[in-house]
């Protein structure tokens, strides 16, 4: 019984540690909607976070980008493919299961 309070302190900061990570900073990239910003930047669409200085709404801003980024002439684009792969970094990202794009398949 001796060990189990210990343990159990350490799980608490583990998990309050753990809820810090996740919450308090996203790095989610608004346009692809994968997690792979490194710092305001996006490691796999190349996209910056909207700043005030773009001179558009951060909505325009977005939905600009998102156009330019899924719509492939001739292909399918799968706005929600849950997993990629840059090709030429070899590294693999994560798409966001809250990211929702502002535009819509149907508008491609
Ligand atoms: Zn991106």
């Amino acid at each position: 019984m001796k060990l189990k309070f210990p343990l159990q302190i350490c799980l608490l900061v583990f998990v309050a540690v753990l809820m810090q990570a996740c919450g308090s900073q996203s790095n989610t990239c608004e346009v692809c909607g994968y997690v792979a910003m490194n710092g305001d930047k996006c490691q796999f669409c190349g996209n910056s976070v909207w700043t005030d200085a773009s001179g558009e709404s951060k909505e325009e801003y977005v939905k600009t980008r998102q156009q330019e980024w899924f719509f492939t002439p001739g292909m399918e684009t799968n706005l929600y493919e849950p997993e990629v792969t840059d090709e030429l970094t070899g590294e693999t990202f994560l798409k966001d299961s809250t990211w929702k794009p502002l535009i819509t398949e149907g508008a491609l």
